[in-house]
Protein backbone atom coordinates (compact mmCIF):
# COMPACT_ATOMS: atom_id res chain seq x y z
CA UNK A 1 0.00 0.00 0.00
CA UNK A 2 1.03 3.54 -0.33
CA UNK A 3 -0.71 5.86 1.89
CA UNK A 4 -1.35 9.55 0.54
CA UNK A 5 -1.16 13.28 3.12
CA UNK A 6 -5.25 12.67 2.45
CA UNK A 7 -5.47 9.18 3.60
CA UNK A 8 -3.69 9.82 6.74
CA UNK A 9 -5.84 13.07 7.96
CA UNK A 10 -9.06 10.33 7.29
CA UNK A 11 -7.55 7.48 9.19
CA UNK A 12 -6.58 9.54 11.98
CA UNK A 13 -9.98 11.04 12.06
CA UNK A 14 -12.02 7.73 11.72
CA UNK A 15 -10.00 6.20 14.41
CA UNK A 16 -10.47 9.08 17.02
CA UNK A 17 -6.60 9.55 17.02
CA UNK A 18 -5.61 12.44 19.12
CA UNK A 19 -1.64 12.01 19.37
CA UNK A 20 0.78 11.06 16.91
CA UNK A 21 4.24 9.84 17.44
CA UNK A 22 6.62 10.94 14.99
CA UNK A 23 9.46 8.36 15.44
CA UNK A 24 13.14 7.54 14.54
CA UNK A 25 16.22 5.86 15.56
CA UNK A 26 19.58 6.75 16.76
CA UNK A 27 22.92 5.20 16.23
CA UNK A 28 22.39 2.33 18.33
CA UNK A 29 18.61 1.53 16.99
CA UNK A 30 17.50 2.88 19.66
CA UNK A 31 13.27 4.31 18.72
CA UNK A 32 13.64 7.99 19.83
CA UNK A 33 9.96 9.69 19.16
CA UNK A 34 8.24 13.35 19.53
CA UNK A 35 4.88 13.22 20.11
CA UNK A 36 2.64 15.67 18.41
CA UNK A 37 -1.26 16.54 18.89
CA UNK A 38 -3.06 16.15 16.03
CA UNK A 39 -3.32 20.06 15.37
CA UNK A 40 0.21 19.88 14.28
CA UNK A 41 -0.04 16.47 11.94
CA UNK A 42 -0.39 18.82 8.81
CA UNK A 43 2.57 20.79 9.38
CA UNK A 44 4.23 17.31 10.25
CA UNK A 45 2.88 15.48 7.16
CA UNK A 46 4.24 18.41 4.88
CA UNK A 47 7.89 17.68 6.74
CA UNK A 48 7.69 21.13 8.20
CA UNK A 49 8.58 19.43 11.94
CA UNK A 50 11.76 20.82 13.63
CA UNK A 51 13.25 18.59 16.35
CA UNK A 52 16.55 19.56 18.14
CA UNK A 53 19.16 17.22 17.05
CA UNK A 54 21.92 17.79 19.68
CA UNK A 55 20.80 15.29 22.22
CA UNK A 56 20.29 12.09 20.17
CA UNK A 57 22.82 9.73 20.28
CA UNK A 58 25.43 10.36 17.31
CA UNK A 59 23.49 13.12 15.56
CA UNK A 60 24.94 16.15 15.65
CA UNK A 61 26.68 19.29 17.39
CA UNK A 62 24.68 22.09 19.28
CA UNK A 63 25.78 25.12 16.38
CA UNK A 64 24.03 22.98 13.64
CA UNK A 65 21.34 21.35 15.68
CA UNK A 66 18.41 21.91 13.49
CA UNK A 67 16.65 18.67 12.19
CA UNK A 68 13.71 17.78 10.33
CA UNK A 69 11.34 15.10 10.57
CA UNK A 70 9.92 13.91 7.81
CA UNK A 71 7.02 10.90 8.00
CA UNK A 72 7.55 8.21 6.11
CA UNK A 73 3.50 7.82 5.13
CA UNK A 74 3.17 3.94 4.67
CA UNK A 75 4.63 3.44 8.25
CA UNK A 76 1.52 4.98 9.84
CA UNK A 77 0.09 3.13 12.77
CA UNK A 78 -2.09 2.52 15.71
CA UNK A 79 -0.77 1.82 19.01
CA UNK A 80 -3.43 -1.39 20.20
CA UNK A 81 -2.31 -0.46 23.44
CA UNK A 82 -3.94 2.95 23.76
CA UNK A 83 -7.43 2.43 22.80
CA UNK A 84 -10.25 4.59 22.48
CA UNK A 85 -10.76 7.39 23.37
CA UNK A 86 -7.86 9.82 22.52
CA UNK A 87 -5.85 7.11 20.05
CA UNK A 88 -2.21 7.22 19.52
CA UNK A 89 -0.56 6.66 16.22
CA UNK A 90 2.87 6.37 15.04
CA UNK A 91 4.82 7.28 12.05
CA UNK A 92 8.51 6.34 10.88
CA UNK A 93 10.41 9.60 10.12
CA UNK A 94 13.42 10.09 7.82
CA UNK A 95 15.42 12.63 9.33
CA UNK A 96 16.52 15.82 7.28
CA UNK A 97 19.21 18.58 7.50
CA UNK A 98 17.43 22.46 7.24
CA UNK A 99 18.83 22.59 4.09
CA UNK A 100 16.35 19.27 3.54
CA UNK A 101 19.02 17.00 2.73
CA UNK A 102 18.77 13.54 3.84
CA UNK A 103 21.05 13.39 7.37
CA UNK A 104 23.63 10.65 6.44
CA UNK A 105 23.66 10.44 10.34
CA UNK A 106 20.29 8.50 10.23
CA UNK A 107 21.02 4.49 10.41
CA UNK A 108 17.49 4.42 8.60
CA UNK A 109 19.03 6.72 5.56
CA UNK A 110 22.13 4.22 5.34
CA UNK A 111 20.20 1.25 4.73
CA UNK A 112 18.15 3.57 2.43
CA UNK A 113 21.79 4.19 0.51
CA UNK A 114 22.70 0.17 -0.01
CA UNK A 115 19.35 -0.60 -0.90
CA UNK A 116 19.74 1.71 -4.06
CA UNK A 117 22.86 0.24 -4.76
CA UNK A 118 21.11 -3.42 -4.80
CA UNK A 119 18.19 -1.87 -6.81
CA UNK A 120 21.00 -0.55 -9.39
CA UNK A 121 22.30 -3.85 -9.42
CA UNK A 122 18.51 -5.09 -10.27
CA UNK A 123 18.05 -7.05 -6.95
CA UNK A 124 15.57 -6.36 -3.97
CA UNK A 125 16.38 -7.87 -0.88
CA UNK A 126 14.00 -9.68 1.70
CA UNK A 127 14.61 -10.09 5.22
CA UNK A 128 13.22 -12.37 8.10
CA UNK A 129 14.36 -11.91 10.99
CA UNK A 130 14.05 -14.38 14.05
CA UNK A 131 14.52 -12.10 17.51
CA UNK A 132 14.48 -13.94 20.68
CA UNK A 133 14.51 -12.18 24.09
CA UNK A 134 13.71 -13.15 28.11
CA UNK A 135 11.03 -11.98 29.82
CA UNK A 136 11.95 -11.70 33.27
CA UNK A 137 9.97 -10.96 36.82
CA UNK A 138 9.99 -7.51 38.03
CA UNK A 139 10.60 -6.91 41.38
CA UNK A 140 8.01 -5.28 44.20
CA UNK A 141 9.38 -1.64 42.91
CA UNK A 142 9.21 -2.49 39.15
CA UNK A 143 12.42 -3.35 38.27
CA UNK A 144 13.73 -5.93 36.57
CA UNK A 145 15.12 -9.08 37.91
CA UNK A 146 17.09 -11.81 36.77
CA UNK A 147 14.29 -13.95 37.75
CA UNK A 148 11.89 -16.06 35.96
CA UNK A 149 9.42 -19.43 37.42
CA UNK A 150 9.64 -20.18 34.24
CA UNK A 151 11.22 -24.18 33.60
CA UNK A 152 10.82 -24.45 30.13
CA UNK A 153 12.74 -25.47 27.33
CA UNK A 154 12.82 -25.08 23.44
CA UNK A 155 9.04 -25.57 22.23
CA UNK A 156 8.05 -25.94 25.38
CA UNK A 157 3.60 -25.90 26.13
CA UNK A 158 1.93 -24.40 29.55
CA UNK A 159 1.43 -24.55 31.94
CA UNK A 160 5.49 -25.45 32.25
CA UNK A 161 5.52 -22.14 29.87
CA UNK A 162 4.47 -19.35 32.36
CA UNK A 163 5.18 -16.63 29.83
CA UNK A 164 2.60 -18.31 27.18
CA UNK A 165 -0.27 -15.81 28.21
CA UNK A 166 2.79 -13.01 27.78
CA UNK A 167 3.81 -14.32 24.74
CA UNK A 168 -0.25 -14.77 23.08
CA UNK A 169 -0.88 -11.07 24.04
CA UNK A 170 2.45 -10.06 21.92
CA UNK A 171 1.18 -12.26 19.02
CA UNK A 172 -2.41 -10.51 19.28
CA UNK A 173 -0.93 -7.25 19.45
CA UNK A 174 1.63 -7.52 16.53
CA UNK A 175 -0.93 -8.54 14.50
CA UNK A 176 -3.40 -5.69 14.89
CA UNK A 177 -0.25 -4.02 13.66
CA UNK A 178 0.25 -5.52 10.96
CA UNK A 179 2.67 -7.94 11.70
CA UNK A 180 1.80 -11.92 9.93
CA UNK A 181 3.20 -13.67 13.03
CA UNK A 182 4.52 -17.00 11.47
CA UNK A 183 5.49 -18.88 14.62
CA UNK A 184 6.02 -18.26 18.30
CA UNK A 185 7.64 -20.17 20.75
CA UNK A 186 9.51 -21.10 23.91
CA UNK A 187 13.25 -21.01 23.50
CA UNK A 188 15.80 -23.40 24.56
CA UNK A 189 16.38 -21.52 28.19
CA UNK A 190 14.32 -21.03 31.22
CA UNK A 191 12.02 -17.84 30.17
CA UNK A 192 13.26 -17.16 26.69
CA UNK A 193 11.20 -16.91 23.64
CA UNK A 194 10.88 -16.23 20.44
CA UNK A 195 8.30 -14.60 17.99
CA UNK A 196 8.84 -14.51 14.06
CA UNK A 197 7.31 -12.47 11.35
CA UNK A 198 6.90 -13.30 7.88
CA UNK A 199 9.69 -12.23 5.66
CA UNK A 200 9.45 -8.76 3.20
CA UNK A 201 11.00 -6.04 1.54
CA UNK A 202 14.28 -5.00 3.76
CA UNK A 203 13.36 -1.34 4.91
CA UNK A 204 10.22 -1.93 5.82
CA UNK A 205 11.16 -5.11 8.26
CA UNK A 206 13.51 -2.94 9.75
CA UNK A 207 10.93 -0.26 10.81
CA UNK A 208 8.97 -3.59 12.05
CA UNK A 209 12.15 -4.69 14.16
CA UNK A 210 12.43 -1.62 15.93
CA UNK A 211 8.50 -1.62 16.67
CA UNK A 212 8.94 -4.94 17.66
CA UNK A 213 10.71 -4.45 20.45
CA UNK A 214 8.82 -1.21 21.30
CA UNK A 215 5.62 -3.75 21.50
CA UNK A 216 7.08 -7.21 23.06
CA UNK A 217 8.30 -4.74 26.10
CA UNK A 218 4.96 -2.84 26.51
CA UNK A 219 2.86 -6.21 26.59
CA UNK A 220 5.68 -7.29 28.85
CA UNK A 221 5.27 -4.86 30.82
CA UNK A 222 1.51 -5.75 31.21
CA UNK A 223 1.85 -8.73 32.48
CA UNK A 224 3.83 -7.96 35.30
CA UNK A 225 7.01 -8.95 33.36
CA UNK A 226 10.23 -7.17 31.83
CA UNK A 227 11.18 -8.40 27.91
CA UNK A 228 15.22 -7.64 27.43
CA UNK A 229 16.81 -8.08 24.32
CA UNK A 230 20.15 -8.01 26.08
CA UNK A 231 22.80 -10.94 24.00
CA UNK A 232 23.38 -13.00 27.27
CA UNK A 233 21.81 -12.06 30.48
CA UNK A 234 22.61 -15.39 32.68
CA UNK A 235 25.32 -17.11 32.13
CA UNK A 236 25.52 -20.51 31.02
CA UNK A 237 22.22 -21.07 29.84
CA UNK A 238 21.66 -19.75 25.85
CA UNK A 239 21.76 -16.08 25.04
CA UNK A 240 19.29 -13.80 22.35
CA UNK A 241 20.01 -14.01 18.84
CA UNK A 242 18.77 -12.20 15.86
CA UNK A 243 18.83 -14.59 12.98
CA UNK A 244 18.78 -12.70 10.00
CA UNK A 245 17.19 -14.88 6.93
CA UNK A 246 17.80 -13.04 3.37
CA UNK A 247 17.47 -13.56 -0.14
CA UNK A 248 17.56 -11.68 -3.21
CA UNK A 249 14.58 -11.05 -5.66
CA UNK A 250 15.23 -9.97 -9.41
CA UNK A 251 11.85 -9.30 -11.06
CA UNK A 252 9.79 -10.04 -7.79
CA UNK A 253 11.76 -14.02 -8.07
CA UNK A 254 13.57 -15.03 -5.49
CA UNK A 255 17.25 -15.53 -7.03
CA UNK A 256 18.83 -17.49 -4.84
CA UNK A 257 17.35 -21.10 -5.62
CA UNK A 258 19.15 -23.62 -8.24
CA UNK A 259 17.82 -27.30 -8.95
CA UNK A 260 20.78 -28.61 -10.19
CA UNK A 261 22.79 -27.04 -7.38
CA UNK A 262 23.74 -29.73 -4.62
CA UNK A 263 22.55 -27.40 -1.78
CA UNK A 264 20.00 -25.62 -3.70
CA UNK A 265 21.57 -22.28 -4.43
CA UNK A 266 22.34 -20.55 -7.52
CA UNK A 267 25.40 -18.71 -7.88
CA UNK A 268 25.22 -15.23 -7.04
CA UNK A 269 24.05 -16.86 -3.64
CA UNK A 270 27.43 -18.28 -3.09
CA UNK A 271 28.55 -14.97 -4.03
CA UNK A 272 26.73 -13.16 -1.49
CA UNK A 273 27.43 -15.71 0.99
CA UNK A 274 31.24 -15.44 0.54
CA UNK A 275 30.60 -11.16 0.68
CA UNK A 276 29.36 -11.49 3.78
CA UNK A 277 32.28 -13.99 5.00
CA UNK A 278 35.00 -11.47 4.08
CA UNK A 279 33.78 -8.84 6.01
CA UNK A 280 32.14 -10.28 8.94
CA UNK A 281 34.67 -9.42 11.27
CA UNK A 282 34.39 -5.83 10.54
CA UNK A 283 30.34 -5.95 10.49
CA UNK A 284 30.65 -7.95 13.49
CA UNK A 285 30.84 -4.61 16.20
CA UNK A 286 27.41 -3.15 14.59
CA UNK A 287 25.53 -6.82 14.62
CA UNK A 288 27.24 -7.72 18.21
CA UNK A 289 27.36 -4.55 19.44
CA UNK A 290 27.62 -4.89 23.23
CA UNK A 291 30.45 -6.05 25.63
CA UNK A 292 27.73 -8.44 26.46
CA UNK A 293 27.17 -9.53 22.50
CA UNK A 294 30.39 -11.19 23.03
CA UNK A 295 29.56 -13.61 25.70
CA UNK A 296 26.88 -15.01 23.82
CA UNK A 297 29.40 -16.13 21.03
CA UNK A 298 30.91 -18.80 22.61
CA UNK A 299 30.93 -22.29 21.53
CA UNK A 300 27.39 -24.16 22.39
CA UNK A 301 24.20 -22.76 22.44
CA UNK A 302 23.47 -22.74 19.21
CA UNK A 303 25.20 -19.14 18.80
CA UNK A 304 28.31 -19.17 16.47
CA UNK A 305 31.91 -18.41 16.81
CA UNK A 306 33.87 -19.25 13.71
CA UNK A 307 33.88 -18.03 10.54
CA UNK A 308 31.59 -21.25 8.10
CA UNK A 309 29.01 -21.86 6.33
CA UNK A 310 26.91 -25.41 6.78
CA UNK A 311 24.17 -26.54 4.95
CA UNK A 312 22.99 -28.66 8.28
CA UNK A 313 24.92 -27.95 10.94
CA UNK A 314 23.57 -24.76 13.08
CA UNK A 315 27.10 -23.79 14.54
CA UNK A 316 28.58 -21.55 12.15
CA UNK A 317 28.14 -18.08 11.28
CA UNK A 318 25.68 -18.86 8.24
CA UNK A 319 23.32 -21.26 7.84
CA UNK A 320 21.59 -22.45 4.72
CA UNK A 321 18.11 -23.56 5.65
CA UNK A 322 16.43 -26.86 4.12
CA UNK A 323 14.17 -25.29 2.26
CA UNK A 324 14.52 -24.84 -1.58
CA UNK A 325 12.13 -23.49 -4.09
CA UNK A 326 11.00 -19.66 -3.55
CA UNK A 327 11.94 -20.02 0.12
CA UNK A 328 15.60 -20.73 -0.52
CA UNK A 329 17.88 -18.25 1.68
CA UNK A 330 20.93 -17.65 3.63
CA UNK A 331 20.94 -17.23 7.36
CA UNK A 332 23.05 -15.30 8.99
CA UNK A 333 23.11 -16.39 12.37
CA UNK A 334 25.89 -14.04 14.21
CA UNK A 335 23.40 -11.07 15.30
CA UNK A 336 22.20 -10.21 18.60
CA UNK A 337 18.71 -8.54 19.36
CA UNK A 338 20.66 -5.45 20.81
CA UNK A 339 21.59 -4.44 17.27
CA UNK A 340 20.19 -1.29 15.14
CA UNK A 341 18.31 -3.42 12.84
CA UNK A 342 19.26 -0.92 9.94
CA UNK A 343 23.23 -0.53 9.76
CA UNK A 344 23.06 -4.66 10.24
CA UNK A 345 20.95 -5.02 6.98
CA UNK A 346 23.14 -1.84 5.40
CA UNK A 347 26.25 -3.71 6.15
CA UNK A 348 25.45 -7.61 5.75
CA UNK A 349 23.70 -6.35 2.54
CA UNK A 350 26.76 -4.38 1.45
CA UNK A 351 29.05 -6.87 1.91
CA UNK A 352 26.64 -9.67 0.21
CA UNK A 353 26.34 -7.22 -2.76
CA UNK A 354 30.49 -7.13 -3.27
CA UNK A 355 30.44 -10.45 -3.29
CA UNK A 356 28.01 -10.47 -6.30
CA UNK A 357 29.79 -8.09 -8.33
CA UNK A 358 33.75 -9.27 -7.62
CA UNK A 359 32.26 -12.93 -7.89
CA UNK A 360 33.94 -13.83 -4.75
CA UNK A 361 33.65 -17.60 -3.81
CA UNK A 362 33.06 -18.86 -0.49
CA UNK A 363 35.24 -22.40 0.85
CA UNK A 364 33.57 -25.45 0.92
CA UNK A 365 30.70 -26.47 3.62
CA UNK A 366 31.64 -27.33 7.38
CA UNK A 367 29.04 -30.00 8.23
CA UNK A 368 30.17 -31.48 11.04
CA UNK A 369 30.04 -29.39 14.87
CA UNK A 370 32.56 -27.09 14.39
CA UNK A 371 33.01 -26.35 18.32
CA UNK A 372 34.37 -30.10 18.43
CA UNK A 373 37.30 -29.12 15.63
CA UNK A 374 40.36 -28.30 17.70
CA UNK A 375 42.08 -25.03 16.90
CA UNK A 376 44.96 -27.60 14.58
CA UNK A 377 41.61 -29.13 12.81
CA UNK A 378 40.32 -25.37 12.41
CA UNK A 379 43.56 -23.62 10.99
CA UNK A 380 44.11 -26.84 8.22
CA UNK A 381 40.37 -26.08 7.21
CA UNK A 382 41.21 -22.14 7.39
CA UNK A 383 38.36 -21.45 9.76
CA UNK A 384 38.53 -18.26 11.14
CA UNK A 385 36.98 -16.66 14.68
CA UNK A 386 34.31 -13.89 14.89
CA UNK A 387 35.88 -11.26 17.35
CA UNK A 388 36.41 -12.59 20.34
CA UNK A 389 34.98 -8.79 22.56
CA UNK A 390 34.09 -5.59 21.61
CA UNK A 391 37.41 -4.24 21.69
CA UNK A 392 38.13 -6.65 18.92
CA UNK A 393 35.43 -6.35 16.92
CA UNK A 394 35.89 -2.31 17.02
CA UNK A 395 39.31 -2.49 15.52
CA UNK A 396 38.27 -4.97 13.11
CA UNK A 397 35.78 -2.26 12.05
CA UNK A 398 38.62 0.09 11.45
CA UNK A 399 40.73 -1.68 9.13
CA UNK A 400 37.58 -2.68 6.88
CA UNK A 401 37.09 -0.21 4.18
CA UNK A 402 33.67 -1.59 3.03
CA UNK A 403 32.21 -0.51 6.98
CA UNK A 404 33.39 3.43 6.25
CA UNK A 405 31.98 3.63 2.65
CA UNK A 406 28.56 1.98 4.17
CA UNK A 407 28.63 4.19 7.30
CA UNK A 408 29.41 7.39 5.86
CA UNK A 409 32.40 9.55 8.34
CA UNK A 410 30.19 10.62 10.30
CA UNK A 411 28.18 7.53 11.14
CA UNK A 412 31.52 5.18 11.13
CA UNK A 413 33.15 8.09 13.62
CA UNK A 414 30.57 8.54 15.83
CA UNK A 415 29.90 4.81 16.48
CA UNK A 416 33.69 4.11 16.70
CA UNK A 417 34.23 6.72 19.27
CA UNK A 418 30.95 5.78 21.27
CA UNK A 419 31.73 2.25 21.58
CA UNK A 420 35.38 2.63 22.39
CA UNK A 421 34.36 4.38 25.00
CA UNK A 422 31.70 1.86 25.93
CA UNK A 423 34.81 -0.96 26.02
CA UNK A 424 37.16 1.32 28.08
CA UNK A 425 34.29 1.95 30.88
CA UNK A 426 34.04 -1.77 30.70
CA UNK A 427 37.34 -2.56 31.06
CA UNK A 428 38.43 -1.11 33.85
CA UNK A 429 35.86 -2.19 36.04
CA UNK A 430 36.30 -5.48 38.54
CA UNK A 431 33.76 -8.04 38.28
CA UNK A 432 32.29 -10.16 40.76
CA UNK A 433 34.28 -12.94 39.20
CA UNK A 434 37.86 -11.29 39.37
CA UNK A 435 36.76 -11.00 43.69
CA UNK A 436 35.46 -14.46 43.74
CA UNK A 437 38.32 -15.79 41.93
CA UNK A 438 41.34 -13.62 43.69
CA UNK A 439 40.53 -11.87 46.57
CA UNK A 440 41.25 -14.44 48.98
CA UNK A 441 43.87 -16.46 46.73
CA UNK A 442 45.99 -14.02 46.66
N1 LIG B 1 19.64 -18.72 21.02
C1 LIG B 1 20.50 -19.12 19.92
C2 LIG B 1 21.39 -17.95 19.52
O1 LIG B 1 21.95 -17.35 20.36
C3 LIG B 1 19.71 -19.65 18.75
C4 LIG B 1 18.86 -20.84 19.08
C5 LIG B 1 17.97 -21.25 17.94
O2 LIG B 1 17.21 -20.47 17.40
N2 LIG B 1 18.03 -22.48 17.54
O3 LIG B 1 21.56 -17.58 18.39
MG1 LIG C 1 13.87 -19.60 14.94
MG1 LIG D 1 15.57 -19.37 17.88
MG1 LIG E 1 17.11 -19.38 13.06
Amino acid sequence: YSYTKEDIMKMVADNDVRFIRLQFTDIFGTLKNVAITISQLEKALDGKCMFDGSSVEGFVRIEESDMILKPDLNSFCLFPWRPSPNRVARLICDVYTPDRKPFQGSPRQILKNVLQECADMGYSLNVGPELEFFLFHTDSEGAPTLKTLDKGGYFEMGPIDLGENARRDMVLTLEEMGYEIEASHHECAPGQHEIDFKYGDALETADKMVTFKLAVKTIAQRHGLHATFMPKPIHGIAGSGMHLNLSLSSNKANAFPSETDQYGLAPIAYHFIAGVMKHIKGITAVTNPLVNSYKRLVPEYEAPVYIAWSARNRSPLIRVPFAGGHSTRVEIRSPDPAANPYLSLALVLAAGLEGIREKLVPPAPVDGNIYELNPAQRKKLKIENLPGDLNEAVQEMKKDPLIKQVLGNHMFEKYIEAKEKEWLDYKVRISQWEIDQYLTTY
